[in-house]
């Protein structure tokens, strides 16, 4: 069996288009946008670099953060080959165990992933506050004890020397602008072999 572990924001999901949290923030919240941008700049990140989820939430003064997202679209943020790439890896439940690894505030993580309905799609979601993904990613490596893994992030801070098991770092740009070698900008650049064999 082989893992396969899937970064969130910037990789499945455009976190910082029309239905990322952050233009919904800055656009949805106040009728003055520029003093929602200005709220959002104060608050986004605290001391651990964390967002400030629930101080957002009670300056903007969004008592159900789950029906204000939902009302505003964040459902519908996820890129468009999201989905049916992950359906289509769900056929190779033998093979393959996906896990989604997001590092971020648990509250809206979660929130995010209920209204795009990963959820149903994968084997396992983790969202923590540890940024270091390579323990992380230690950790879940232990769990399933994986012939191989394939690691998928927008931001790579790892090589496969950190790790003492076959891993396949691959390296996400939605953008397009990284067009080297080994680096992919959508879903279907990812070999199925690569996924799926032994
Ligand atoms: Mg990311």
């Amino acid at each position: 069996m082989n893992l396969l572990i899937l970064d969130y924001d910037n990789t499945l999901a455009d976190v910082y288009g029309e239905y990322g949290e952050w233009y919904i923030f800055r656009n949805k919240t106040l009728s003055d946008r520029e003093k929602a941008t200005e709220i959002y700049e104060k608050y986004r990140r605290g001391s651990d670099t964390i967002v400030m989820f629930d101080k957002l939430l009670e300056v903007y003064e969004i008592d159900d953060a789950h029906i204000f997202f939902q009302k505003n679209g964040m459902g519908k943020q996820l890129f468009s080959d999201t989905i049916t790439w992950l359906e289509d890896l769900r056929k190779h439940k033998d093979a393959l165990e996906v896990v989604i690894l997001t590092t971020w505030d648990q509250k809206l993580q979660e929130i995010k992933i209920d209204l795009t309905g990963l959820r149903s799609l994968v084997d396992e979601v983790v969202i923590t506050r540890n940024r270091d993904k390579t323990e992380e990613i230690k950790k879940l490596i232990k769990k399933y004890s994986p012939e191989k893994t394939i690691f998928l992030d927008d931001r790579i801070h790892m090589t496969p020397a950190d790790f003492d098991t076959p891993i396949h770092i691959i390296e996400m740009d939605r953008k397009w602008e990284k067009l080297w070698a080994g680096v992919v900008h959508d879903l279907s650049e990812i070999p199925l072999a690569l996924l799926v064999s032994k």
